[in-house]
């Protein structure tokens, strides 16, 4: 499947400069949105994880339906203020500014393999901050997946150490 051509490019959103690539087109097409799935759990293979961790909230529907069908449990990150029971939070800089996620404080078990998953890598920098909550609850990150990498920005240098794979490039 030609995944690009499902894939709605918004220039110059959310603000100047920026090509936003859209996936809710893609999310509205049935087939798609399975081969996709599909597409994200083939490229793993010979990875071994026992959960996946998904920021919110691109990463929900993606790491969600992958959850289901590998049957490994799915754990969410969030935005401050989202999660009821306890979390540990994350702050991590931004071109301007400061962002924070939280998790859980039990959602990851001491030596669980952790997969993390979300729609875009592009700096890094959202990705890098999961990876640093899962270990600071003592979580080992085995991957990270992504269908769409905008490879111009060097994401895979902030994750360096890492394995990185992702479904589509944009160059
Ligand atoms: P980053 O932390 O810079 O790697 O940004 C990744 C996060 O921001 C992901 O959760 C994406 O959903 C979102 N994002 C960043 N750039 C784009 C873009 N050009 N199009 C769509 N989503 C983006």
């Amino acid at each position: 499947m030609d995944f690009k051509s499902k894939i709605r490019v918004v220039e110059d959103f959310p603000k100047a400069g920026i090509s936003f690539k859209d996936i809710t087109t893609l999310l509205a097409d049935g087939q798609a949105y399975a081969q996709a799935i599909d597409a994200c759990i083939k490229m793993l293979e010979g990875v071994e994880y026992d959960v996946i961790v998904g920021p919110e909230a691109r990463g929900f529907l993606l790491g969600a339906p992958m959850s289901v069908l590998t049957k490994k449990g799915f754990v969410p990150i969030r935005k401050p203020g989202k999660l009821p029971y306890e979390t540990i939070k994350h702050q991590y800089e931004l071109e301007y500014g400061v962002d924070t996620l939280e998790v859980h404080k039990d959602a990851i078990k001491a030596g669980d393999r952790v997969l993390i998953v979300d729609d875009l890598l592009a700096t890094g920098g959202t990705a890098k901050a999961a990876c640093e909550l899962i270990e600071k609850l003592g979580g080992e990150v085995v991957g990270l997946a992504f269908l769409m990498e905008l490879e111009f920005l060097n994401g895979r240098e902030k994750l360096e150490g890492y394995e990185v794979f992702s479904v589509i490039p944009f160059e």
